[in-house]
């Protein structure tokens, strides 16, 4: 259910504005709180960059459609130089210093979802800045005392700590689940393009049969299963009678109207376990389970007659049409090539003998 919500979430329109607007609105947040700490403990100069900062940010909102790359880098550097400015002042027993690691991650999925030029050397450059900067507060913090310094500050300092890292737990929480979702969405995607192409590759876009292609590495798999001694089949090839003409007299489209109505007719007409293609222009290829000649040749007959009991109509213009079926089964071959030899040699004697028949 949560699942449905953020997946429809993540495809709609507001989510790239969420994620645009993200990491302003929560530098924003974070400076309202450093502000009033600020305020209340007369840590005058951090007062006024938390100002400058929130200024800045508002100003971001403005821009962010337009320039969300650049919104990004201000972005960073402010944190970069807010943290760093932070630890000077008041020192590094605050959590600030985390602020350095957590854009790290934010810097490799944003420059990625920009599609930035090297977003990879980018990120890498922007994630040494935050180490050095890191680096250099430990050192500084650790060979100097910072600018202020008090009694209320010192008692104050495990609660602000506190609160910077929860910021950081739930930041980094949002991006990595926001992450895998998004991941989740491209996976998804391709499986259903994977799937849009494998319909295109192995059917028949005009009746929607399977095409030549997978009929063939189809009966390949069931004459091997046959030399294994696992299972026989017969197969039936239908050519309609006298397309062309059919074609020539009524058009192209009367013409395909007869494909796709003979198609869903052999459809109706095959079981569950057997198997249907479009065989080439008007021809159709069933193959028959588990059946010898005898009772495939039964079988064909049944289906030439379902066909030509039809009235196929377009445009108030109603025609009847009719096939010529030659069948053929594995126990009557040596190899694999013959089965459609034979069911060729077969459909031709019928085509011969006056057509509309199954031989
Ligand atoms: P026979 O009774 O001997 O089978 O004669 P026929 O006219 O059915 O066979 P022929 O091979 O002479 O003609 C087949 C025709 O099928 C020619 C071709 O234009 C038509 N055809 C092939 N594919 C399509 C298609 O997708 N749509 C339409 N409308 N016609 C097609
Ligand atoms: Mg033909
Ligand atoms: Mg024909």
């Amino acid at each position: 259910m949560l699942d449905k919500k953020i997946n429809l979430f993540l495809n709609s329109k507001q989510y790239k504005k969420f994620k645009l607007l993200a990491v302003p609105f929560s530098c924003i947040f974070i400076h309202l709180f450093v502000l009033i700490f600020a305020a209340v403990y007369h840590v005058e100069p951090l007062a006024i960059f938390n100002v400058a900062s929130i200024f800045t940010y508002i100003v971001t909102f403005f821009m962010i459609e337009k320039h969300p790359k650049t919104v990004f880098y201000i972005s960073f550097y402010e944190i970069v130089l807010h943290s760093f400015a932070t630890i000077i002042l008041i020192g590094n027993d605050f959590g600030f210093s985390m602020y350095f690691i957590v854009i790290c991650p934010i810097a490799y999925n944003l420059l990625y979802s920009f599609k930035v030029k090297h977003p990879v050397v980018k990120a890498c450059i922007m994630t040494f800045i935050s180490f050095i900067f890191y680096v250099l507060c430990y050192v500084i913090s650790e060979a100097t005392n910072p600018v202020f310094q008090s009694k209320d500050l010192e008692y104050i300092t495990p609660a602000i700590y506190i609160l910077n890292i929860f910021f950081v737990f739930v930041v980094i929480s949002i991006s990595s689940l926001l992450f895998i979702y998004e991941n989740e969405k491209i996976y998804n995607k391709l499986i259903k393009q994977n799937n849009v192409l494998d319909n295109l590759a192995s059917k028949d876009t005009l009746t929607n049969l399977y095409n030549r292609r997978t009929m063939t590495s189809h009966i390949r798999e069931l004459y091997k299963q046959y030399e294994n001694g696992e299972k026989i089949f017969s197969i039936i090839l239908c050519d309609i009678d006298d397309f062309k003409n059919c074609n020539d007299t009524h058009g192209h489209d009367m013409g395909d109207r007869v494909l796709v109505e003979v198609s869903k007719c052999l459809s109706q007409q095959i079981r569950d376990n057997d198997f249907l293609c479009r065989w080439g222009g008007e021809e159709f290829l069933i193959i028959v389970n588990n059946m010898d000649l005898e009772t495939s040749r039964k079988i064909a007959e049944r289906i030439r007659l379902s066909v030509s009991n039809l009235n196929i109509e377009l445009d108030s213009v109603s025609i009847k049409v009719t096939l010529t079926l030659g069948v053929s089964s594995v126990s009557e071959t040596s190899d694999y090539n013959d089965l459609f030899k034979l069911a060729d040699q077969r459909l031709y004697i019928g085509k011969k003998q006056g057509k509309n028949k199954v031989v």
